[in-house]
Protein backbone atom coordinates (compact mmCIF):
# COMPACT_ATOMS: atom_id res chain seq x y z
CA UNK A 1 0.00 0.00 0.00
CA UNK A 2 1.49 3.60 -1.11
CA UNK A 3 2.27 5.76 2.35
CA UNK A 4 0.14 8.40 2.95
CA UNK A 5 0.50 11.48 4.13
CA UNK A 6 0.54 11.59 7.80
CA UNK A 7 -1.17 13.85 9.62
CA UNK A 8 -0.53 15.60 13.03
CA UNK A 9 -2.73 14.88 15.08
CA UNK A 10 -3.03 13.13 18.31
CA UNK A 11 -5.97 11.31 16.69
CA UNK A 12 -4.09 8.53 15.01
CA UNK A 13 -7.12 5.89 13.49
CA UNK A 14 -6.55 2.87 14.05
CA UNK A 15 -5.20 -0.01 11.02
CA UNK A 16 -3.98 3.18 9.23
CA UNK A 17 -0.64 3.17 7.29
CA UNK A 18 0.90 6.74 7.63
CA UNK A 19 3.72 8.67 6.62
CA UNK A 20 6.03 11.14 7.81
CA UNK A 21 9.61 12.40 7.62
CA UNK A 22 11.17 11.38 10.74
CA UNK A 23 10.31 8.58 13.48
CA UNK A 24 12.15 9.18 16.84
CA UNK A 25 11.46 5.85 19.23
CA UNK A 26 11.34 7.07 22.38
CA UNK A 27 9.63 10.17 24.60
CA UNK A 28 12.37 11.23 26.90
CA UNK A 29 14.11 14.19 27.10
CA UNK A 30 16.40 13.98 24.04
CA UNK A 31 13.48 13.00 21.82
CA UNK A 32 11.69 15.64 23.20
CA UNK A 33 14.46 18.42 22.91
CA UNK A 34 14.68 16.59 18.98
CA UNK A 35 11.32 17.57 18.62
CA UNK A 36 11.64 21.10 19.35
CA UNK A 37 14.14 21.21 17.19
CA UNK A 38 12.84 19.70 14.10
CA UNK A 39 10.03 21.98 14.33
CA UNK A 40 11.53 24.45 13.21
CA UNK A 41 13.70 26.14 16.31
CA UNK A 42 17.27 27.10 15.21
CA UNK A 43 19.75 27.73 17.67
CA UNK A 44 22.96 30.49 16.88
CA UNK A 45 25.92 30.93 18.67
CA UNK A 46 24.90 34.27 20.60
CA UNK A 47 28.00 36.44 21.43
CA UNK A 48 25.88 39.65 22.39
CA UNK A 49 23.35 38.92 24.74
CA UNK A 50 26.24 37.51 27.86
CA UNK A 51 28.84 38.36 25.83
CA UNK A 52 31.30 36.02 24.01
CA UNK A 53 31.74 32.35 25.41
CA UNK A 54 34.34 32.48 27.92
CA UNK A 55 36.20 30.03 26.12
CA UNK A 56 38.22 32.63 23.87
CA UNK A 57 38.85 29.68 21.52
CA UNK A 58 35.86 28.43 20.70
CA UNK A 59 34.33 32.29 20.55
CA UNK A 60 36.74 32.55 17.60
CA UNK A 61 35.50 29.71 16.26
CA UNK A 62 32.04 29.90 16.32
CA UNK A 63 32.17 33.53 15.17
CA UNK A 64 33.25 32.87 12.17
CA UNK A 65 29.82 31.70 11.31
CA UNK A 66 28.08 34.85 12.24
CA UNK A 67 24.14 34.67 11.80
CA UNK A 68 24.31 31.36 10.70
CA UNK A 69 22.01 27.93 12.18
CA UNK A 70 25.12 26.57 14.47
CA UNK A 71 23.61 23.24 12.34
CA UNK A 72 26.51 24.91 9.73
CA UNK A 73 29.16 24.58 12.71
CA UNK A 74 28.51 20.96 13.11
CA UNK A 75 27.64 19.78 9.77
CA UNK A 76 29.60 16.87 9.61
CA UNK A 77 32.07 14.67 12.06
CA UNK A 78 34.90 16.33 10.61
CA UNK A 79 33.30 19.81 11.29
CA UNK A 80 32.85 18.56 14.87
CA UNK A 81 35.97 17.76 15.64
CA UNK A 82 37.55 20.65 14.77
CA UNK A 83 35.04 22.36 16.70
CA UNK A 84 35.95 20.64 19.68
CA UNK A 85 39.57 19.36 19.66
CA UNK A 86 40.77 22.13 21.51
CA UNK A 87 38.68 20.69 24.51
CA UNK A 88 41.18 18.55 26.44
CA UNK A 89 43.66 21.53 26.51
CA UNK A 90 41.04 24.48 26.89
CA UNK A 91 42.59 26.49 30.14
CA UNK A 92 39.68 28.59 30.49
CA UNK A 93 37.02 26.00 31.35
CA UNK A 94 37.71 22.47 32.69
CA UNK A 95 35.44 20.71 29.93
CA UNK A 96 34.53 17.00 30.31
CA UNK A 97 36.90 14.41 29.01
CA UNK A 98 34.21 11.56 29.49
CA UNK A 99 31.07 12.67 27.39
CA UNK A 100 31.22 12.93 23.57
CA UNK A 101 32.89 16.12 22.51
CA UNK A 102 30.21 17.01 20.93
CA UNK A 103 27.33 16.60 23.66
CA UNK A 104 30.49 18.85 25.83
CA UNK A 105 30.12 21.63 22.75
CA UNK A 106 26.58 21.53 23.34
CA UNK A 107 26.39 21.75 27.27
CA UNK A 108 28.64 24.48 27.10
CA UNK A 109 27.08 26.66 24.84
CA UNK A 110 23.46 26.13 26.91
CA UNK A 111 25.30 26.68 30.36
CA UNK A 112 28.80 27.24 30.50
CA UNK A 113 30.40 26.85 33.93
CA UNK A 114 27.50 24.86 34.63
CA UNK A 115 30.06 22.95 37.10
CA UNK A 116 31.14 26.22 38.91
CA UNK A 117 28.01 28.84 38.34
CA UNK A 118 25.46 28.94 40.56
CA UNK A 119 22.03 30.40 39.13
CA UNK A 120 20.40 30.75 35.91
CA UNK A 121 22.24 29.59 32.94
CA UNK A 122 23.69 32.65 30.90
CA UNK A 123 23.48 30.80 27.56
CA UNK A 124 25.35 31.59 24.51
CA UNK A 125 22.51 30.01 22.40
CA UNK A 126 19.95 32.42 20.47
CA UNK A 127 16.72 30.44 19.18
CA UNK A 128 15.12 32.02 16.42
CA UNK A 129 11.61 29.76 14.79
CA UNK A 130 11.62 29.33 10.78
CA UNK A 131 8.97 27.64 9.87
CA UNK A 132 10.07 26.43 6.32
CA UNK A 133 13.65 24.27 8.68
CA UNK A 134 10.46 22.57 10.09
CA UNK A 135 10.24 18.52 9.48
CA UNK A 136 7.31 16.74 9.80
CA UNK A 137 7.91 13.87 12.68
CA UNK A 138 6.65 12.03 15.35
CA UNK A 139 7.67 11.04 18.73
CA UNK A 140 6.41 7.60 19.72
CA UNK A 141 7.44 6.63 23.45
CA UNK A 142 6.19 3.58 25.60
CA UNK A 143 6.31 5.75 28.52
CA UNK A 144 2.54 6.77 29.43
CA UNK A 145 3.40 10.48 29.75
CA UNK A 146 6.47 12.51 27.98
CA UNK A 147 9.41 12.53 29.82
CA UNK A 148 10.60 8.80 29.07
CA UNK A 149 12.15 7.16 32.45
CA UNK A 150 11.29 9.90 34.32
CA UNK A 151 7.67 9.07 33.96
CA UNK A 152 8.11 5.46 34.57
CA UNK A 153 9.11 3.68 37.84
CA UNK A 154 10.00 -0.05 37.26
CA UNK A 155 11.70 -0.28 40.71
CA UNK A 156 8.76 1.08 42.89
CA UNK A 157 10.54 4.03 45.03
CA UNK A 158 9.57 7.14 46.05
CA UNK A 159 8.23 9.92 43.85
CA UNK A 160 9.93 11.85 45.94
CA UNK A 161 13.34 11.11 45.90
CA UNK A 162 15.24 14.12 44.81
CA UNK A 163 17.57 13.82 41.66
CA UNK A 164 21.32 13.90 41.96
CA UNK A 165 21.67 17.01 39.21
CA UNK A 166 20.42 20.15 39.69
CA UNK A 167 17.44 21.34 38.24
CA UNK A 168 19.20 23.38 35.68
CA UNK A 169 21.11 20.46 34.33
CA UNK A 170 17.38 18.91 33.66
CA UNK A 171 16.13 21.74 31.70
CA UNK A 172 15.69 21.88 28.27
CA UNK A 173 15.88 24.98 26.28
CA UNK A 174 13.34 26.96 25.45
CA UNK A 175 11.60 26.08 28.37
CA UNK A 176 13.33 26.16 31.83
CA UNK A 177 12.87 24.37 34.79
CA UNK A 178 13.38 27.64 36.61
CA UNK A 179 10.62 29.31 34.29
CA UNK A 180 8.24 25.64 35.52
CA UNK A 181 8.70 26.00 38.92
CA UNK A 182 8.13 30.12 38.77
CA UNK A 183 5.27 29.29 36.61
CA UNK A 184 4.30 26.67 39.48
CA UNK A 185 5.22 28.42 42.51
CA UNK A 186 4.32 31.90 41.75
CA UNK A 187 8.14 32.51 42.84
CA UNK A 188 11.65 31.98 42.05
CA UNK A 189 13.40 28.66 42.09
CA UNK A 190 15.83 28.61 44.77
CA UNK A 191 20.12 28.16 43.63
CA UNK A 192 21.05 24.13 44.33
CA UNK A 193 17.34 22.79 43.82
CA UNK A 194 17.47 19.49 43.62
CA UNK A 195 14.05 18.76 42.77
CA UNK A 196 12.21 15.12 43.28
CA UNK A 197 11.24 12.89 40.70
CA UNK A 198 7.84 13.99 40.93
CA UNK A 199 8.94 17.68 40.24
CA UNK A 200 11.11 16.35 37.26
CA UNK A 201 8.54 13.88 35.69
CA UNK A 202 5.76 17.03 35.71
CA UNK A 203 8.45 19.51 34.36
CA UNK A 204 8.69 17.29 31.41
CA UNK A 205 5.24 15.93 30.64
CA UNK A 206 4.51 20.05 30.75
CA UNK A 207 7.27 20.45 28.19
CA UNK A 208 5.58 19.71 24.87
CA UNK A 209 2.62 21.94 25.70
CA UNK A 210 4.99 24.98 26.93
CA UNK A 211 7.11 24.77 23.64
CA UNK A 212 4.15 23.65 21.18
CA UNK A 213 4.99 20.30 20.39
CA UNK A 214 2.55 18.68 21.93
CA UNK A 215 1.12 17.50 18.68
CA UNK A 216 3.64 15.24 17.92
CA UNK A 217 4.34 13.50 20.63
CA UNK A 218 2.46 10.45 21.38
CA UNK A 219 2.80 8.38 24.88
CA UNK A 220 1.92 4.83 25.91
CA UNK A 221 2.67 4.05 22.20
CA UNK A 222 5.00 1.03 21.75
CA UNK A 223 7.58 0.46 18.79
CA UNK A 224 7.48 -2.99 18.12
CA UNK A 225 9.38 -3.54 14.84
CA UNK A 226 11.23 -1.45 12.47
CA UNK A 227 12.21 -2.70 8.99
CA UNK A 228 14.31 -0.86 6.03
CA UNK A 229 12.15 -0.79 3.17
CA UNK A 230 13.02 0.80 -0.29
CA UNK A 231 11.96 4.26 0.61
CA UNK A 232 13.17 4.25 4.24
CA UNK A 233 11.67 2.59 7.52
CA UNK A 234 8.48 1.00 7.86
CA UNK A 235 7.73 1.16 12.09
CA UNK A 236 4.81 -1.04 13.36
CA UNK A 237 3.64 0.26 16.19
CA UNK A 238 1.07 -0.56 19.39
CA UNK A 239 -0.88 2.13 21.23
CA UNK A 240 -2.05 0.93 24.88
CA UNK A 241 -5.61 1.25 25.46
CA UNK A 242 -6.93 4.09 27.69
CA UNK A 243 -9.93 5.17 29.29
CA UNK A 244 -10.35 7.68 26.32
CA UNK A 245 -8.80 5.44 23.72
CA UNK A 246 -8.78 1.41 22.29
CA UNK A 247 -6.07 0.22 21.78
CA UNK A 248 -4.72 0.17 18.07
CA UNK A 249 -2.39 -0.91 15.52
CA UNK A 250 -0.79 0.69 12.31
CA UNK A 251 2.08 1.07 10.73
CA UNK A 252 4.19 4.60 9.73
CA UNK A 253 6.46 5.02 6.91
CA UNK A 254 9.49 7.35 7.25
CA UNK A 255 12.22 8.75 6.22
CA UNK A 256 14.62 9.04 9.01
CA UNK A 257 15.07 7.35 11.85
CA UNK A 258 15.85 8.06 15.45
CA UNK A 259 16.88 5.52 18.42
CA UNK A 260 16.22 7.59 21.28
CA UNK A 261 15.00 4.55 23.63
CA UNK A 262 17.38 5.02 26.27
CA UNK A 263 19.62 2.24 28.74
CA UNK A 264 17.43 2.19 31.64
CA UNK A 265 13.57 0.25 30.33
CA UNK A 266 14.51 -3.14 31.60
CA UNK A 267 15.15 -3.55 35.13
CA UNK A 268 18.03 -6.91 35.20
CA UNK A 269 16.17 -9.58 36.46
CA UNK A 270 17.44 -11.61 39.28
CA UNK A 271 18.79 -15.39 39.44
CA UNK A 272 16.63 -18.40 39.57
CA UNK A 273 17.71 -18.84 43.34
CA UNK A 274 15.46 -15.66 44.22
CA UNK A 275 12.50 -16.62 42.62
CA UNK A 276 10.99 -18.13 45.94
CA UNK A 277 10.91 -14.30 46.62
CA UNK A 278 8.92 -13.34 43.70
CA UNK A 279 6.76 -16.22 42.98
CA UNK A 280 2.98 -14.77 43.17
CA UNK A 281 1.58 -17.46 45.72
CA UNK A 282 3.87 -15.68 48.44
CA UNK A 283 2.98 -12.15 47.94
CA UNK A 284 -0.72 -12.30 48.61
CA UNK A 285 -2.39 -9.38 50.05
CA UNK A 286 -2.79 -11.24 53.02
CA UNK A 287 1.09 -12.46 53.33
CA UNK A 288 1.90 -8.59 52.15
CA UNK A 289 0.30 -7.55 55.60
CA UNK A 290 1.68 -10.10 57.69
CA UNK A 291 5.21 -9.56 56.63
CA UNK A 292 4.99 -5.68 56.94
CA UNK A 293 6.79 -6.02 59.66
CA UNK A 294 9.67 -8.34 58.41
CA UNK A 295 13.22 -6.89 57.20
CA UNK A 296 13.23 -5.56 53.24
CA UNK A 297 16.06 -7.17 51.54
CA UNK A 298 17.89 -5.29 49.15
CA UNK A 299 20.37 -6.05 46.91
CA UNK A 300 22.54 -4.03 45.15
CA UNK A 301 25.27 -1.62 45.64
CA UNK A 302 24.02 1.47 43.27
CA UNK A 303 21.94 4.87 43.28
CA UNK A 304 18.51 2.35 43.18
CA UNK A 305 19.84 0.33 45.72
CA UNK A 306 19.81 3.44 47.97
CA UNK A 307 16.63 4.93 46.80
CA UNK A 308 15.08 1.64 47.65
CA UNK A 309 17.01 2.44 51.31
CA UNK A 310 15.94 5.78 51.41
CA UNK A 311 12.21 4.92 50.29
CA UNK A 312 11.60 2.53 52.87
CA UNK A 313 9.14 3.45 55.86
CA UNK A 314 10.17 4.63 59.62
CA UNK A 315 11.71 1.67 61.14
CA UNK A 316 11.72 -0.31 58.63
CA UNK A 317 14.61 -3.17 58.91
CA UNK A 318 16.81 -3.48 56.18
CA UNK A 319 19.17 -6.20 54.86
CA UNK A 320 21.49 -5.19 52.50
CA UNK A 321 23.82 -7.02 50.23
CA UNK A 322 26.18 -5.03 48.16
CA UNK A 323 29.73 -5.73 46.30
CA UNK A 324 32.46 -4.40 48.01
CA UNK A 325 36.08 -3.58 46.47
CA UNK A 326 38.49 -1.33 48.60
CA UNK A 327 39.82 0.22 45.37
CA UNK A 328 36.29 1.21 43.58
CA UNK A 329 33.70 0.31 46.13
CA UNK A 330 30.66 1.59 45.31
CA UNK A 331 29.39 4.88 42.93
CA UNK A 332 27.62 6.50 46.77
CA UNK A 333 31.35 7.77 47.30
CA UNK A 334 30.74 10.38 45.03
CA UNK A 335 28.09 11.71 47.22
CA UNK A 336 29.31 15.09 49.01
CA UNK A 337 27.54 14.92 52.80
CA UNK A 338 26.22 18.42 51.95
CA UNK A 339 25.33 18.38 48.73
CA UNK A 340 23.70 14.64 48.99
CA UNK A 341 23.04 14.08 52.61
CA UNK A 342 21.11 10.72 52.38
CA UNK A 343 23.54 8.63 49.98
CA UNK A 344 26.00 9.80 52.04
CA UNK A 345 24.82 8.10 54.71
CA UNK A 346 24.29 5.36 53.20
CA UNK A 347 27.44 5.14 51.57
CA UNK A 348 28.71 5.41 55.76
CA UNK A 349 26.53 2.64 56.72
CA UNK A 350 27.61 0.26 54.04
CA UNK A 351 31.47 0.98 54.94
CA UNK A 352 31.18 0.25 58.23
CA UNK A 353 29.33 -2.77 57.72
CA UNK A 354 32.31 -3.61 55.43
CA UNK A 355 34.79 -2.24 58.32
CA UNK A 356 33.07 -4.46 60.95
CA UNK A 357 33.18 -7.83 58.43
CA UNK A 358 36.67 -7.35 58.37
CA UNK A 359 37.41 -6.35 61.69
CA UNK A 360 34.40 -8.00 64.20
CA UNK A 361 35.15 -5.97 66.91
CA UNK A 362 34.17 -2.17 65.03
CA UNK A 363 31.05 -1.52 66.86
CA UNK A 364 27.91 -2.19 64.68
CA UNK A 365 25.99 1.14 62.57
CA UNK A 366 22.16 1.48 62.91
CA UNK A 367 20.22 -1.17 64.60
CA UNK A 368 17.52 -0.98 61.85
CA UNK A 369 20.84 -1.69 58.66
CA UNK A 370 22.29 -4.44 58.42
CA UNK A 371 24.74 -4.81 55.59
CA UNK A 372 26.39 -7.94 53.75
CA UNK A 373 29.46 -6.43 51.48
CA UNK A 374 30.44 -9.07 49.26
CA UNK A 375 27.72 -11.85 50.24
CA UNK A 376 25.81 -14.57 48.26
CA UNK A 377 22.62 -15.85 48.90
CA UNK A 378 22.72 -19.62 48.75
CA UNK A 379 19.25 -20.78 49.37
CA UNK A 380 15.56 -19.35 49.99
CA UNK A 381 13.15 -21.13 51.94
CA UNK A 382 10.15 -22.61 49.54
CA UNK A 383 7.90 -19.76 50.81
CA UNK A 384 10.12 -17.44 50.10
CA UNK A 385 10.50 -16.11 54.08
CA UNK A 386 13.94 -17.65 54.95
CA UNK A 387 17.04 -16.63 53.25
CA UNK A 388 20.58 -18.09 53.93
CA UNK A 389 23.50 -15.88 53.30
CA UNK A 390 27.00 -16.65 52.58
CA UNK A 391 28.88 -13.47 54.44
CA UNK A 392 32.59 -12.43 52.49
CA UNK A 393 34.11 -14.10 55.74
CA UNK A 394 32.66 -17.84 55.01
CA UNK A 395 29.89 -17.91 57.38
CA UNK A 396 26.45 -19.05 56.85
CA UNK A 397 23.49 -16.88 58.39
CA UNK A 398 19.95 -17.07 58.07
CA UNK A 399 17.35 -14.07 58.19
CA UNK A 400 13.67 -14.00 58.16
CA UNK A 401 12.82 -11.50 55.41
CA UNK A 402 8.96 -9.63 54.10
CA UNK A 403 10.08 -8.24 50.80
CA UNK A 404 12.53 -7.92 48.42
CA UNK A 405 14.21 -5.58 45.90
CA UNK A 406 16.95 -6.87 43.20
CA UNK A 407 18.72 -2.89 42.24
CA UNK A 408 21.87 -4.29 40.08
CA UNK A 409 21.01 -2.40 37.14
CA UNK A 410 19.30 -1.42 34.11
CA UNK A 411 19.64 -1.63 30.32
CA UNK A 412 17.46 -0.84 26.87
CA UNK A 413 16.84 -3.06 24.48
CA UNK A 414 17.09 -2.37 20.66
CA UNK A 415 14.50 -5.73 19.85
CA UNK A 416 12.06 -3.67 17.81
CA UNK A 417 14.82 -3.12 15.38
CA UNK A 418 15.07 -6.34 12.68
CA UNK A 419 17.46 -8.40 12.90
CA UNK A 420 19.17 -6.69 9.61
CA UNK A 421 18.69 -3.18 11.52
CA UNK A 422 19.92 -4.64 14.58
CA UNK A 423 23.05 -5.65 12.57
CA UNK A 424 23.99 -2.76 10.53
CA UNK A 425 24.01 -0.55 14.12
CA UNK A 426 25.73 -3.21 15.60
CA UNK A 427 23.93 -4.56 17.98
CA UNK A 428 23.49 -8.82 18.16
CA UNK A 429 21.21 -11.30 19.56
CA UNK A 430 18.27 -9.94 21.88
CA UNK A 431 19.61 -6.47 21.11
CA UNK A 432 19.79 -5.60 25.18
CA UNK A 433 21.85 -2.25 25.22
CA UNK A 434 23.85 -0.49 28.20
CA UNK A 435 26.04 2.44 28.21
CA UNK A 436 28.91 0.95 26.26
CA UNK A 437 27.26 -1.01 23.41
CA UNK A 438 26.84 1.60 21.32
CA UNK A 439 29.64 3.63 22.11
CA UNK A 440 32.20 2.75 19.72
CA UNK A 441 29.49 2.93 16.86
CA UNK A 442 28.79 6.71 18.11
CA UNK A 443 32.08 8.07 18.48
CA UNK A 444 33.13 8.07 15.22
CA UNK A 445 28.95 9.22 14.10
CA UNK A 446 26.02 9.63 15.46
CA UNK A 447 25.06 8.29 12.60
CA UNK A 448 25.28 4.78 12.73
CA UNK A 449 23.59 3.40 9.74
CA UNK A 450 22.43 5.58 6.72
CA UNK A 451 19.32 7.78 8.11
CA UNK A 452 19.68 5.94 11.40
CA UNK A 453 20.76 7.93 14.53
CA UNK A 454 21.33 7.89 18.08
CA UNK A 455 20.46 10.00 20.92
CA UNK A 456 19.81 10.58 24.84
CA UNK A 457 21.41 7.93 27.07
CA UNK A 458 21.76 5.35 24.26
CA UNK A 459 25.14 7.16 22.96
CA UNK A 460 26.35 6.19 26.66
CA UNK A 461 26.00 9.83 27.73
CA UNK A 462 23.38 9.56 30.00
CA UNK A 463 22.71 12.81 31.92
CA UNK A 464 20.05 15.05 30.29
CA UNK A 465 23.21 18.07 30.00
CA UNK A 466 24.84 15.73 27.64
CA UNK A 467 22.10 15.07 25.57
CA UNK A 468 21.62 18.00 23.83
CA UNK A 469 25.01 17.77 20.77
CA UNK A 470 23.37 14.61 19.66
CA UNK A 471 20.21 16.13 19.01
CA UNK A 472 21.09 19.14 17.07
CA UNK A 473 23.99 17.48 15.04
CA UNK A 474 20.70 14.84 13.76
CA UNK A 475 18.38 17.42 13.44
CA UNK A 476 20.97 19.53 11.27
CA UNK A 477 21.29 16.62 9.17
CA UNK A 478 18.06 15.80 8.67
CA UNK A 479 17.26 19.32 7.67
CA UNK A 480 19.99 19.64 5.06
CA UNK A 481 18.75 16.15 3.57
CA UNK A 482 15.63 17.83 2.84
CA UNK A 483 17.21 19.19 -0.23
CA UNK A 484 15.16 22.78 0.54
CA UNK A 485 15.92 25.07 -2.84
CA UNK A 486 18.61 27.75 -1.40
CA UNK A 487 16.34 31.15 -3.12
CA UNK A 488 13.69 29.40 -0.53
CA UNK A 489 16.05 29.61 2.50
CA UNK A 490 16.65 33.43 2.92
CA UNK A 491 19.89 33.72 5.33
CA UNK A 492 19.37 33.49 9.12
CA UNK A 493 20.49 37.12 8.93
CA UNK A 494 16.88 37.99 7.85
CA UNK A 495 15.05 35.09 9.37
CA UNK A 496 16.57 36.59 12.69
CA UNK A 497 15.04 40.27 11.63
CA UNK A 498 11.57 38.97 10.77
CA UNK A 499 10.44 36.08 12.98
CA UNK A 500 10.54 35.98 16.70
CA UNK A 501 14.22 35.77 17.93
CA UNK A 502 14.91 34.75 21.64
CA UNK A 503 17.74 33.84 23.70
CA UNK A 504 17.36 30.74 26.59
C1 LIG B 1 17.01 6.28 38.53
C2 LIG B 1 17.65 7.23 37.56
C3 LIG B 1 18.00 8.51 37.97
C4 LIG B 1 18.59 9.39 37.07
N1 LIG B 1 18.94 10.63 37.52
C5 LIG B 1 19.47 11.53 36.65
C6 LIG B 1 19.79 12.86 37.06
O1 LIG B 1 19.64 13.24 38.22
N2 LIG B 1 20.29 13.72 36.12
C7 LIG B 1 20.47 13.36 34.82
O2 LIG B 1 20.89 14.18 34.02
N3 LIG B 1 20.19 12.10 34.42
C8 LIG B 1 19.71 11.18 35.29
N4 LIG B 1 19.42 9.91 34.86
C9 LIG B 1 19.83 9.50 33.50
C10 LIG B 1 18.74 9.46 32.41
O3 LIG B 1 19.33 8.72 31.39
C11 LIG B 1 18.42 10.81 31.82
O4 LIG B 1 17.90 11.65 32.82
C12 LIG B 1 17.37 10.81 30.69
O5 LIG B 1 16.17 10.23 31.10
C13 LIG B 1 17.85 10.18 29.40
O6 LIG B 1 16.92 10.50 28.42
P1 LIG B 1 16.70 9.72 27.06
O7 LIG B 1 16.13 10.72 26.15
O8 LIG B 1 17.91 8.99 26.68
O9 LIG B 1 15.56 8.65 27.30
P2 LIG B 1 14.84 7.95 28.54
O10 LIG B 1 14.44 8.96 29.58
O11 LIG B 1 15.66 6.80 28.97
O12 LIG B 1 13.51 7.48 27.84
C14 LIG B 1 13.46 6.54 26.79
C15 LIG B 1 12.04 6.02 26.73
O13 LIG B 1 11.88 5.17 25.57
C16 LIG B 1 10.98 4.13 25.93
N5 LIG B 1 11.07 3.00 25.02
C17 LIG B 1 11.95 1.96 25.04
N6 LIG B 1 11.67 1.09 24.05
C18 LIG B 1 10.59 1.59 23.39
C19 LIG B 1 9.83 1.13 22.29
N7 LIG B 1 10.12 -0.01 21.65
N8 LIG B 1 8.76 1.88 21.86
C20 LIG B 1 8.45 3.04 22.48
N9 LIG B 1 9.15 3.51 23.54
C21 LIG B 1 10.22 2.80 23.99
C22 LIG B 1 11.43 3.78 27.34
O14 LIG B 1 10.45 3.02 28.02
C23 LIG B 1 11.66 5.17 27.93
O15 LIG B 1 10.48 5.66 28.50
C24 LIG B 1 18.84 8.99 35.74
C25 LIG B 1 18.48 7.71 35.32
C26 LIG B 1 17.90 6.83 36.22
C27 LIG B 1 17.53 5.44 35.74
Amino acid sequence: MAPRRFTSSNHIPPEDVKSTDTVIVGNGPSALFLSYLLHGNIPTYDSATHGPHPDPVLHAKLSRYGNRPLFDAIESTRACEVMTEHFHAATYMSYSSQALPLNVLLDTLVQPGADTEIGEAKSRLRWSFDQRRRIGHVVLGSAKEAGGQWSEDPVSTSWDIKTLSYAEMLSLPGYSFREHYRRKHGKVMPDLNRPTRREVSNYYSTYPRAVGISSEVFSSVYVQRINRTQYGFSVKVYRMPTPSRPQCEYTIHCKHLILATGIFTNVIPPPPIFLPLLSPANNTLYQQQQVKTLPLLVVGSGFTAADVVTSAQPGQKIIHIFKWNTTRPSPLKACHSQAYPEYASIYRQMKQSAADSTSPTSPTTSSNYEGFPNAQVIAVSGDGRVIRILTADGDVVERTIGTFKYCVGRRGSLEYLSAELRKAVGVLDAGWVSADTLRRRVESDLEVTKNVWVIGSLTGDSLVRYGFGGCVYAAGRIMADREIPEDELCSLDDAVQSSASYSR
